[in-house]
């Protein structure tokens, strides 16, 4: 018989799981506080009888991650972890530290199938999705590492959050669940590369996360060049699903843009940006590209980049550059993982 993912259980499912078990009704609150605190073992139950514990590590299993590797910068404090799962496959997360709290930067699939061509992630294609379980045991593990609590989560780490659906809505669900995690979701961010049916799908749900779209060139050509996704769904279907979201939930929408030198920084790209993005209320996230080894992709030096910013704000629009965090440990997402595989170490471990 296949163990049940216990982690990735709605409360309301690990009730009905344990009243099959003949439980009294409070049992399932005691088990769901101690999951989503980060426990790694049933043991670690202290307030669950023992023989309870037992049937439950026989019937389920909890889904964690082990830190594998652990980078640590010593500008900022920014910790990047490459986490191991139980079948031996390798994630990356990232624990931020702003004024208002923590951040986490998660993964939601082991590698990713859209093939952006600057993405790291994305170089040998999707291995798997990660479950809801695994998505929050990314900050179970941070928050135990560190003894401290996360504020806020960033789904924008390896992986396309809209093409693993279903199990990033129950992690949505899980991690805002006041008796869990209690994060509130207007202090979540969702980052799609622009699966238009997921955003679509996504909208009946109207939860007030702030949704971040990958546009990265205003120009069909251009982005279906350095993203497979456009030639799927093009800028103007996706921006169409925008202001659908937009309309549906008020919520203001986030755009990414990585600046790349000679690709997507020229004075057209910005006047086009604005014109496209008129009738959206939207902040816009200039992001030097982080180079990839595989890749010659380089990021606009710094007068450059301030410039396509001033041209946005002069044709009013809200935009700001990223602030780089970790800049010593500038490892692009995806690339941890890689050099894993590879079997490349870096000397700045701790
Ligand atoms: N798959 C989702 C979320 C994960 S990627 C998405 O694409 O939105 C998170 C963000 O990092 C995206 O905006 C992505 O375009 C960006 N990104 C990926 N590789 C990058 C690189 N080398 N330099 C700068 N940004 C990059
Ligand atoms: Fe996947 Fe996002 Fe990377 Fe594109 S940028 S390959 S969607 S993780």
């Amino acid at each position: 018989m296949e163990k049940i993912d216990i982690k990735s259980m709605l409360p309301e499912e690990l009730s009905s799981f344990l009243a099959e078990l003949g439980q009294p009704k409070f049992r399932a609150g005691q088990i769901f506080k101690w999951l989503h605190l980060g426990v790694k073992d049933f043991d670690e139950m202290t307030d669950i009888p023992i023989a309870l514990r037992n049937i439950l590590r026989e019937k389920t299993y909890i889904a964690g991650v082990e830190i594998a590797r652990r980078l640590v910068s010593k500008i900022d404090g920014t910790v990047k972890y490459l986490y191991r799962l139980c079948d031996g496959e390798y994630i990356e997360s990232v624990l931020m530290k702003y004024e208002h709290g923590y951040t986490v930067c998660i993964s939601t699939q082991v590698g990713c199938r859209m093939g952006c061509s600057f993405c790291a992630s994305g170089l040998n294609g999707l291995k798997r999705n990660l479950t809801a379980s695994e998505m929050l045991s990314q900050l179970t593990e941070a928050q135990r590492d560190n003894g401290i609590r996360v504020s806020n989560v960033v789904m924008m780490g390896m992986g396309e959050p809209l093409d693993n659906f279903d199990n990033s809505i129950r992690f949505l669900k899980l991690v805002s669940n006041e008796k869990g995690m209690n994060i509130g979701l207007r202090h979540i961010s969702l980052s799609t590369s622009g699966v238009v049916s997921g955003i679509k799908r996504l909208k009946e749900y109207n939860f007030p996360i702030t949704l971040s779209i990958s546009l990265h060139a205003p120009f069909d050509d251009m982005r279906s060049s350095i993203m497979r996704v456009n030639k799927k769904w093009n800028i103007k279907e996706l921006l169409d699903a925008c202001k659908e979201y937009q309309k549906q939930t008020t919520r203001r929408i986030s755009f990414e843009y990585a600046l790349i030198e000679s690709v997507n920084n020229s004075n057209e790209c910005a006047e086009r940006l604005s014109e496209i993005l008129k009738g959206i209320m939207c902040h816009i996230n200039l992001i030097p590209a982080n180079p990839v080894k595989e890749n010659s992709f380089k990021k606009p030096d710094r007068n450059k980049i301030l410039h396509f910013q001033k041209l946005l704000i002069s044709k009013g629009l809200n935009a700001t550059v990223r602030r780089t965090l970790g800049a010593d440990i500038e490892a692009s997402c995806g690339q941890l993982r890689r050099q894993e595989s590879e079997g490349i170490k870096n000397a700045d471990i701790q």
